[in-house]
């Protein structure tokens, strides 16, 4: 006769020995009668579980992000209270995506803005006790206080990039005109202005490269 040791779904306790070849064992610690198919397969799962969690943790930990992802949310669709993979997947998410993680009403966010992991998000904090819960909402609102700094440092240096080359469109125009009237006031004249003026136009060509 074949012996296995499972966690007794009643009480919890580890190693309680079953007699597999039995339809129903006793569990040593609280009494109560296992099935043994119904136990047995329990066990499985909970091992192919802790193995997916644990890879998942460890792909996470290397940066492999695509693998996380993947044996986290087969470990949700094993269980789907398991509140610590769908808070994974939203860590791979933040990680993978620097945008914002947003509640979207109606229309879509805006495209490379907002991580995609909402509903993984709401799984999580369904399911997680308090402590958790705050420790992930504080989390999201720091990735999302990121993600509002680096957009508004792009944006900000748009801005500036838009008005370099306005400038220099102007700068153009004034060297052009210089020169022709550099042109009317003489050779040395001429060359003094006209030389500024493209001078000017350069470097602010240059400073524009450099801000690319
Ligand atoms: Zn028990």
């Amino acid at each position: 006769m074949a012996i296995a040791a499972v966690t007794c779904p009643n009480c919890g306790a580890t190693g309680v020995n079953i007699e597999t070849a039995q339809e129903y064992s006793k569990c040593s610690y609280c009494g109560s009668m296992l099935r043994t198919k119904e136990v047995l397969h329990l066990e499985l799962e909970g091992m192919a579980l802790e193995k997916l969690r644990r890879n998942a943790r460890r792909s996470f930990a290397v940066k492999q992000y695509g693998n996380a992802r993947a044996d986290w949310a087969r470990a949700a669709q094993i269980d789907r209270t398991d509140y610590e993979s769908y808070w994974g997947l939203v860590c791979c998410a933040m990680a993978m995506h620097p945008g914002r993680l947003i509640r979207r009403t109606g229309a879509a966010a805006p495209e490379g803005y907002a991580c995609d992991a909402l509903k993984e998000y709401d799984c999580a904090l369904a399911y997680a006790p308090p402590a958790c819960k705050a420790e992930y909402k504080a989390r999201v609102e720091a990735h999302n206080a990121r993600a509002r700094e680096i957009q508004e440092k792009q944006w900000a240096l748009q801005r500036f990039r838009d008005r370099m080359y306005r400038l220099r469109i102007f700068l153009l125009v004034v060297a052009v005109a210089l020169s022709f009237l550099a042109l009317l006031g003489g050779p040395i004249y001429g060359a003094v202005l006209g030389g500024l003026a493209i001078g000017a136009w350069a470097g602010q060509g240059i400073v524009a490269l450099k801000m690319r």
